[in-house]
């Protein structure tokens, strides 16, 4: 099943010289959204995974659907000051200035199996990020699947012996 005509490519989004993939043409079509996340699930399922973990916002519509179908817990990873209980944080470089991700600092108890879900890799800043926060807890970080992986941008090279799971690639 080729995802690619249900999503829309946006030139020069958000600025000169991104071609941005917008999802939200997918999830607006509930037989294939629904295809797209049993497929990743078919993807991941020789993993052990004990909870899966995906940034704002996206990681969101990717993460908790793929728990809820492998029937394990979900994580929230946010940008800083937005989780309301006690937190831990690591820092990265945007292409200009830099954020901060947060995590609960009890959602991974040592030992347990990670798997990082988001929308899309690109430079993998924001999943390495993610790694660096579950990793932080203990925990062991399992894989990492996409909807999509810009291949140009080599976000691979930043998750060295980590497993990467992407349905599409440009
Ligand atoms: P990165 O940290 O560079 O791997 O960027 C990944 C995050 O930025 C993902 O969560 C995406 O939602 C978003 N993103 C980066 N580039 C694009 C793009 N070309 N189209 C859509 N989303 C993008």
């Amino acid at each position: 099943m080729d995802f690619k005509e249900y999503i829309r490519v946006i030139p020069d989004f958000p600025q000169p010289g991104i071609s941005f993939k917008d999802i939200t043409t997918l999830l607006n079509n509930g037989e294939k959204y629904r295809e797209a996340i049993n497929e990743l699930k078919s993807m991941v399922s020789d993993l052990k995974i004990d909870l899966i973990a995906g940034p704002e916002a996206r990681g969101f519509v990717v993460g908790a659907p793929l728990a809820y179908a492998l029937g394990v817990g979900f994580i929230p990873i946010r940008k800083s000051g937005k989780l309301p209980y006690q937190t831990i944080e690591v820092g990265y470089d945007l292409e200009y200035g830099s954020d901060r991700l947060a995590m609960h600092s009890d959602a991974v108890k040592p030992g347990q199996n990670v798997l990082i879900a988001d929308d899309l890799l690109a430079t993998g800043g924001t999943i390495s990020t993610s790694v660096k926060l579950v990793r932080e807890l203990g925990g062991n970080v399992v894989g990492t699947a996409f909807l999509i992986e810009l291949s140009e941008l080599n976000g691979r090279d930043k998750l060295p012996g980590i497993d990467v799971f992407s349905l599409l690639t440009y």
